[in-house]
């Protein structure tokens, strides 16, 4: 009984004391693969705040994971911020996340926009669209994915590598609509219409269709609109001669895909990372954060700061959750393997 009693008093002492043991150094480590001038004011505010100083390593999204994983329980790191539903599904599958659960977060961030079990929050969405030669090619022609693979666009299509995350992506959402077979027949068509080997990143797609060296290509939205909001006349020239459909609207609607982040599973400072996701879901935060990049925010109430962007209009979006899109991935990358997709 004694020996009950001194247990349930060293419990509470422990208790009164776990505050003061775990406060947290005012600090949040945050591993980004963000580089956007709008993000100094989204950092600034935060720290205003919540007078919570960020040390910011930044890099490209492959090299962060690479670092998480290899820094392993000694990571400094709080939060990593990253893009692509592959390689937020690659982040949780190597087990880099603590899941976070938010009543705020769940709230306000779309359901399939956001890990189910809180591994990762998408606060910024982008759409995988198809760009074509406005002299070249009928916009009716190229108004769905599958006419990709179409006879009539053969020696016209061009695309970023296949095992790119943005087209692993996109043939992971394919995967989930019209299972294996018809994907990977899909993949070995669209392949047989490629006008060149797979080279370059998205913008060097659109200036091939805008110089005619291809008929149509992928492209994620903001590489569209940064060249529309470009300062450099030749820039405007390509989105001139280049037009933008958005795909598969008499379908499943154009493939979605987030910017996201997740509370590390080593990290020194958890409250303070949390607090920073919940900033970032803030009206204000959301605004900065999908305006850095030309991206629309998750969070309906945000204001929409890109007249650019919301020039392109409106569509019909695909409502498959991104987590789906995670769990394809690797079935996708066996595809494109097979498909010759380079
Ligand atoms: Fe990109």
């Amino acid at each position: 009984m004694r020996f009950t009693l001194f247990r349930c008093a060293l419990s509470v002492l422990a208790m009164a004391a776990t505050p003061a043991l775990a406060a947290e150094e005012p600090v949040l480590n945050l591993y980004s693969a963000r580089h956007y001038q709008t993000d100094e004011a989204l950092y600034a505010n935060f720290t205003k705040a919540t007078g919570i100083k960020i040390n910011r390593i930044e890099a490209g999204d492959d090299q962060l994971l690479e670092r998480v994983k290899s820094e392993g329980a000694g990571s400094p790191a709080d939060l990593l911020l990253i893009v692509d539903a592959a390689r937020l599904a690659q982040a949780r599958d190597a087990g880099l996340f603590s899941p976070v659960h938010s009543t705020l977060l769940e709230n306000r961030i779309p359901p399939a926009l956001r890990d189910p079990e809180g591994h990762w929050f998408g606060f910024s969405y982008r759409a995988r669209v198809i760009v074509y030669n406005r002299m070249t090619v009928n916009p009716v022609d190229v108004a769905s994915y599958d006419a990709l693979g179409d006879p009539r666009n053969k020696g016209k299509v061009c695309t970023r590598s296949g095992s790119h995350p943005y087209n692993l992506s996109l043939v992971a959402a394919k995967l989930a609509h019209d299972g294996a077979a018809k994907t990977h027949t899909w993949a070995n068509n669209v392949v047989a219409n490629f006008a060149r080997t797979p080279r370059g990143g998205d913008t060097d797609q659109i200036k091939a269709v805008a110089a005619g060296e291809c008929g149509v290509a992928l492209t994620n939205t903001y590489y569209y609109v940064r060249l529309l909001r470009s300062a450099k006349p030749e820039d405007r020239e390509v989105v001139a001669k280049a037009g933008l459909v958005w795909p598969d609207q008499a379908g499943h609607g154009t493939h979605l895909n987030i910017a996201g982040g997740g509370v590390l599973k080593n990290a020194p400072h958890r409250g303070s990372a949390v607090r920073f996701l919940e900033y970032l879901a803030s009206d204000e935060a959301q605004a900065y954060f999908a305006n850095g990049n030309n991206e629309w925010p998750v969070v309906r109430s945000a204001a929409r700061l890109n007249a650019e962007l919301e020039s392109l209009g409106t569509f019909k979006a695909d409502p498959l959750p991104i987590a789906t899109l995670g769990r394809n991935t690797p079935e996708a990358q066996r595809i494109v393997d097979r498909a010759g997709w380079k």
